[in-house]
């Protein structure tokens, strides 16, 4: 399946929301970078880990927005190679919202089953179907309003289908970019909202998407729970490894809430 790549930067761009989807706030006062993290620090340390992990884009495989969008959901506590499994039988049977939308969600269930939560995502991706059928014209909108409002769309997902599909800037906060940019020194939050705000204060937004795909390959690959800070490319700026206490959260709230397809997230 082919992996569709679209270009980074985009005069849109969807900042975290202070009071509605994508309204501009502002990090709270002793959240913005935690351990002196000042822009300049914060844009070494993305050299340094873009530098390490070239080219890092979603491992999710997807062709248009439709399909980045359903895998995207069926991410939710699941690895992307299981998703990358399941969903060519998915997107060849039902490529489209039209089809999807014409289902029950029974009928999903077998298909979706290994990537788990598999009632809970069926009824997800047929609900969100039919609300692009009823709202969108069977397309796949391109605003952060419009995409947390339909089934199984958290602020994580949409931001992570406005950025690799539209060229939106928009950047997705999962468990490992909690993890690491606490670690790092960026963010001193287990709260996934108050991160991307800070992330977002920090780094222009022409860079936020390519931002949140580093800092998960680098949770994936090197700042894992475990980290191997010997092959940190970042380790010399690293609050963690210098030993200033900065540590990641113990249950990243992202964690609970990502863990809940079906629940709209709406903005803190
Ligand atoms: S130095 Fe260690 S803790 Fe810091 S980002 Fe690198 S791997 Fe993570």
């Amino acid at each position: 399946m082919t992996k569709t790549r679209v270009a980074r930067t985009r005069s849109t761009a969807v900042r975290p929301a202070a009071t509605g989807p994508g309204a501009r706030s502002s990090a709270p006062p002793g959240q913005r970078g935690a351990i002196g993290a000042t822009p300049a620090i914060a844009r070494g340390i993305l050299d340094a880990l873009e530098g390490q992990h070239p080219n890092a884009f979603t491992e999710l495989n997807f062709s248009n927005a439709f399909e980045l969008l359903v895998a995207t959901i069926l991410s939710a506590q699941c690895t992307d190679a299981r998703v990358n499994q399941t969903t060519p039988t998915l997107f060849a049977q039902y490529p489209d919202a039209s089809t999807m939308a014409a289902l029950e969600p029974e009928t999903l269930e077998p298909i979706v089953q290994p990537t788990g939560f598999f009632r809970m995502k069926s009824r997800s991706l047929v609900g969100m179907a039919r609300a692009l059928m009823a709202d969108h014209g069977g397309q796949v909108p391109a605003s952060l309003e419009a995409l947390v409002a339909l089934p199984g769309v958290g602020r994580k997902t949409a931001n992570v289908v406005l950025g690799h599909a539209f060229g939106i800037p928009g950047l997705p906060v999962d468990r490992h970019v909690l993890r690491v940019t606490n670690r790092l020194g960026l963010v001193k939050s287990d709260d996934a909202v108050v991160a991307e705000t800070v992330l977002c204060d920090l780094y222009p937004p022409e860079r936020w998407t390519l931002a949140s795909d580093t800092f998960i390959l680098h949770g994936r690959r090197i700042c894992r729970p475990t980290p191997q800070c010997d092959r940190c490319a970042a380790r010399q700026m690293c609050a963690y490894a210098r030993g200033l206490g900065a540590s990641a959260p113990r249950r990243p709230r992202t964690m609970t809430a990502a863990a809940r397809p079906a629940r709209k997230t709406r903005p803190r």
